[in-house]
């Protein structure tokens, strides 16, 4: 009998982009990268198939009497070299597909900043706006039981994501903690500090977009405390960034969330937009401030332009409009590939996600750390510490987009697809 020549299975179903979706998004972003990865570019279906992907029913009593199902992901992009690390989100929007392309963006951004992690996310799609409270804990509690069979301390460890908070990391390390019949505060990071967190958590990811856009600012010539920044999304990413923008001394000229978009040439006062957006749940309506249209945000003329809301928010139809000298991504995703090359043509500095906001998985590392060690650092130490290892990650690929002439998101990937297919090459195929 002949022997038959196998090949790799068919790309299933689940795993064809949807459109130009997330994942899509991210298959072009690793094709981009395979000519700089020599020999390891064997290795690089690693990179297309996330390791595992869970998808669970999570149904929850309503506080009107009823039952409702929502549907819930957990998914371990890849763990080669350590267990999975990523957040949750919950939002009426989040399919497996963008969940995946999620998990995948950590597997590299935990490359990146080179901490010992592989890259996992999960989601649930509802509206946390439409749940009591209680409604948020059932769901909340119902998926971290479901997903509990592939988290852990050492196997994959959730933290915030959009509209996920500390409150949410209490509940799903309580729920996981009664499952295991024993206190795990290192299964989860972005906890209340009572609980195990770290000082320094909350704001981490804002601090990092700030010290990777300073640093990016000043190899382009541009001093910061000069510069007009505009901001999309005032969350915990876009509202940090933007206060140590203006604290630095820059115009922070536009803010956009879900409900409007405010401008002031002369800089908006981030700390009253904050009190205003706490009191009337969003920027909506801030004065003394001039109101724009959704749209008309992409017009407004700045030098630092920080995308901190959702995926492809900059595509090719207002890439083209932007009027910034630098993009700072403190989302995940927000620019499609076809908007990459318009504005590298336009010679707008690109700063990506997968670096720009890799300072709250970092400090998440940190709280990792101390939760094992059972033994906290001071403020001041974390902080001096995520400052020192993004400035040096960035260092790094800033060389190696210059060695290359690439961009700096072809960089990031040329520096995170080596480490993670290296570590794969290392360890082998089992069995
Ligand atoms: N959700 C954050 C991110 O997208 C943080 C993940 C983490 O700390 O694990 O990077």
């Amino acid at each position: 009998m002949s022997r038959q020549v196998l090949t790799t299975a068919p790309i299933p179903s689940y795993l064809q982009p949807e459109g130009l979706g997330p994942w899509g998004i991210y298959l072009q972003q690793v094709d981009r990268v395979l000519p700089y990865l020599g020999e390891l570019a064997r290795w690089a279906d690693t990179l297309r198939r996330p390791k595992r992907a869970l998808i669970v029913d999570v149904p929850i009593h309503m506080d009107d009497g009823r039952i409702v199902h929502f549907e819930g992901y957990r998914v371990q992009h890849n763990t080669s070299r350590g267990p999975g690390k990523g957040g949750v989100r919950f939002h009426q929007d989040v399919t497996l597909s963008e969940v995946m392309a999620l998990a995948a963006w950590m597997s590299i951004k935990n490359a990146a900043v080179n901490v010992p992690f592989g890259g996992a996310k999960g989601g649930v799609r509802v509206d946390p706006k439409q749940l009591s409270l209680g409604e948020l804990e059932r769901v909340t509690r119902r998926y971290t039981s479901e997903i509990g069979i592939i988290i852990g301390p050492h196997k994959d460890i959730p933290a915030p994501d959009v509209n996920t908070n500390e409150q949410v990391m209490a509940w799903m390390m309580d729920t996981y903690s009664m499952n295991e019949g024993a206190t795990a505060t290192g299964v989860v990071t972005g906890k209340p500090l009572d609980l195990g967190g770290s000082l320094g958590r909350r704001e981490a990811t804002g601090r990092g977009v700030f010290t990777v856009g300073q640093a990016a600012a000043q190899r382009i010539g541009l001093d910061v405390a000069q510069s007009r920044v505009a901001v999309q999304g005032f969350g915990n990413v876009g509202g940090v960034s933007a206060r140590l923008f203006a604290q630095a001394g820059a115009r922070v000229v536009a803010v956009q969330d879900h409900s409007g978009t405010v401008y002031r040439e002369a800089g908006l006062d981030i700390p009253a937009l904050q009190a205003h957006a706490a009191r009337h749940g969003g920027v909506a309506g801030f004065a003394p401030a001039e109101a724009l249209t959704v749209d008309q945000f992409w017009d407004v003329e700045c030098d630092i332009l920080i995308p901190a809301a959702l995926e492809a928010q900059i595509t090719e139809a207002n890439a083209g409009r932007i009027r910034a000298r630098m993009i700072l991504e403190g989302a995940n995703g927000p620019t499609t590939p076809l908007a990459d090359d318009i504005l590298h043509e336009r010679n707008v500095l690109v700063v990506p996600d997968v670096i720009a906001n890799a300072g709250g998985v970092t400090v998440s590392y940190f709280e990792w750390v101390q939760d094992f060690s059972s033994y906290f650092w001071s403020e001041d130490e974390i902080n001096a510490r995520l400052v020192r290892i993004m400035q040096e990650a960035f260092a790094a690929i800033w060389q190696v987009a210059q060695d290359h002439k690439v961009s700096l998101r072809t960089a990031t990937y040329i520096v995170a697809c080596q480490r993670i297919l290296h570590a794969r090459a290392l360890r082998g195929l089992y069995p």
